[in-house]
C-alpha cells in the first residue's frame, strides 16, 4: 500500500490543469506537501503529448555539448526515476553511434561534456558494441555507451496519478477548464466543462496549467499572453526489437537521429517544425519517409521491417517562435511563469521541458505555489517508490472520480 506520510495539511484548494505527465507529477507533489488537489485533464490522462512522445529517458548526453545545465539536470532525474518508478522504465543502456568521419571527430567533446555534467559516457570498442547490437550499422565508426533508457509514458504518467490520487487528489479526466476567475488581482475560481457537457464553477487559491502545447489557449481564459510555441515531431515505429539499447547518432540534436527501442517495437524519431495549434497534428508523407531513411542509417534494413505506426506531437517550448528556424533555437529548458504581476496572483503556467525531467518540473512549481501561499513546505517527491501505475483504475473508481486511467486505453497513434 502506497501510504507517506503528509508532513502537514494546509487548507489551500489547488487547481492543476492538465493531465499529461508534468500535471500528474505536480498533483501528486502537492498532495503530498499536503494541499486539497483537484486535477481536471480535458481529454482522457496522457493524451497530450505525454502519451505521443518518443519514450527515451534522457541521461542528458544529447544535450551535454550545447548545455550542460540541462544534461545533468536529465542524470540527476534518470536516477531518481530509476528508484521511484522502476515498473514505467527499462533502464537498457544507451549507444551513441559515429557513421560518418565528422561524427567521429564529435567523440572527444561529446564525452568531455558528458562527463563534465555527471554523465558515465565511455567510449567502447565497435565490435563490442556490435555484439550487444548486430544490428548497428556495420560502417560505424566509434561507439559511446551512454546510461540513455525507454521511459513506457503511459506508465510513467500513471504511476503519478496514483500516487497523487493514494493522497487523496481530485483527478477528473474529460473535464476541461473553460474559465478562469479573477478578482482583487488574484485567482479565485474557475469553470469546468465535464464529460456531459455540463458546466460547473470552482473555487480554488491556486491554478497551475500544466496543458503543455495548450497553455497558450489556456492563458488566453485569464487574458494572458503566453509565450508558447507548439513544435510537432514525428515519430515512425516498425515491428520488431532491432535494439536493445537506445541507439543515437553521435552527433549534435538533429533530426531522426534516435532509436527507442519499445517491448516489441523499434521507434524512430523525431523531427521538428512550428505549428499555430496542437490541434489535429499528424505525420506527413515526407518526414515518415525521411525518417525510414534514417532508420536505415543506424539500423540497415530499418525500413524493410514491418510498417506499425506512425505519429505526432507537439513540443510545448517555452518561448515564441514564427518559423521552424526560430523554434529550434529555443531552449529544451523547462519554465513556471508567474502571473502574479498580470492580474492573477496565484496562477502560475509550466511549460517546456521533457518527460524525463517531469518531476523535477513539479518541483520548481509546487515551490511556486508554495511560496505564493507563504506555506514552505519542502519536495518528499524523490523519496517515496510511486505505487504501480496498474493501481490508478483501483483509486479512480474508488473515489468515483470521472474517466479513466492512463493505463487502461492508448490515444490512436500513440506511443507503444
Ligand atoms: C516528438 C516528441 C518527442 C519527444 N520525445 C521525448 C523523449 O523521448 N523523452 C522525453 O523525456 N521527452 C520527450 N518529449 C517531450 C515530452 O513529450 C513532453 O515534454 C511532455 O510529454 C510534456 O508533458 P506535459 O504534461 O507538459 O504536456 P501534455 O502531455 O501535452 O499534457 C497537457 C495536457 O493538458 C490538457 N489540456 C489542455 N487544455 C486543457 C484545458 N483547458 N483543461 C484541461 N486540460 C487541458 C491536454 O489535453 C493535455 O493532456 C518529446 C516531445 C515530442 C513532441
Amino acid at each position: 500500500m502506497f501510504d507517506p506520510p503528509i508532513l502537514s495539511r494546509h487548507d489551500a484548494r489547488i487547481c492543476v490543469a492538465g493531465g499529461g505527465g508534468s500535471g500528474a507529477a505536480l498533483a501528486y507533489d502537492l498532495a503530498l506537501r499536503g494541499f486539497s488537489v483537484l486535477l481536471v485533464e480535458k481529454g482522457e490522462f496522457t493524451s497530450g503529448t505525454t502519451g505521443r512522445h518518443h519514450g527515451q529517458l534522457h541521461s542528458g548526453a544529447r544535450y551535454a555539448v550545447g548545455d550542460r545545465a540541462i544534461a545533468r539536470e536529465c542524470m540527476e532525474e534518470t536516477l531518481v526515476l530509476r528508484r521511484i518508478a522502476p515498473q514505467a522504465l527499462e533502464y537498457n543502456g544507451g549507444i551513441f553511434a559515429a557513421i560518418r568521419d565528422d561524427e567521429a571527430d564529435y567523440a572527444p567533446a561529446f564525452i568531455s561534456a558528458c562527463l563534465e555534467a555527471g554523465i558515465p559516457a565511455r567510449e567502447i570498442p565497435v565490435s563490442e558494441a556490435r555484439v550487444s547490437e548486430p544490428a548497428l550499422n556495420p560502417r560505424t565508426k566509434r561507439t559511446v555507451w551512454v546510461p540513455d533508457g525507454t521511459i513506457d509514458a503511459f506508465r510513467l504518467a500513471a504511476s503519478f496519478l496514483a500516487a497523487a490520487a493514494a493522497l487523496g487528489a481530485e483527478l477528473r479526466a474529460f473535464t476541461e477548464l473553460v474559465g478562469i476567475e479573477t478578482g482583487g488581482g488574484r485567482i479565485r475560481g474557475g469553470t469546468l466543462r465535464g464529460p456531459d457537457g455540463r458546466e460547473e464553477r470552482v473555487s480554488f487559491d491556486g491554478l497551475v496549467s500544466a496543458t503543455g502545447a495548450w497553455a497558450g489557449r489556456v492563458g488566453s481564459l485569464a487574458g494572458l499572453d503566453i509565450p508558447v510555441t507548439p513544435a510537432p515531431g514525428t515519430m515512425v515505429a516498425v515491428r520488431g526489437r532491432l535494439s536493445d539499447l537506445v541507439l543515437s547518432r553521435l552527433a549534435p540534436p538533429g533530426d531522426g537521429d534516435i532509436l527507442v527501442p519499445q517491448r516489441g517495437l523499434s521507434v524512430i524519431g523525431s523531427t521538428q517544425r512550428r505549428a499555430d495549434s496542437p490541434e489535429g497534428i499528424l505525420p506527413t508523407k515526407e518526414e515518415i519517409e525521411f525518417l525510414l531513411s534514417r532508420g536505415d542509417e543506424l539500423v540497415p534494413g530499418f525500413s524493410s521491417a514491418p510498417f506499425h505506426a506512425a505519429w505526432a506531437a507537439a513540443r510545448p517550448l517555452a518561448g515564441r517562435a514564427d518559423s521552424d528556424a526560430e523554434g529550434r533555437a529555443i531552449s529544451r529548458d523547462f519554465a513556471v511563469l508567474d502571473h502574479g504581476d498580470e492580474g492573477a496572483a496565484g496562477m502560475f503556467t509550466l511549460i517546456g521541458g521533457k518527460a524525463t525531467v517531469l518531476r523535477a518540473m513539479a518541483r520548481k512549481a509546487a515551490d511556486e505555489v508554495c511560496a505564493f501561499l507563504g506555506d514552505p513546505e519542502p519536495c518528499r517527491t524523490a523519496e517515496y517508490p510511486l505505487p504501480s501505475w496498474r493501481s490508478l483504475d483501483g483509486y479512480l473508481e474508488g473515489s468515483g472520480a470521472t474517466g479513466r486511467g492512463a493505463g487502461s486505453r492508448r490515444p490512436e497513434g500513440g506511443a507503444a
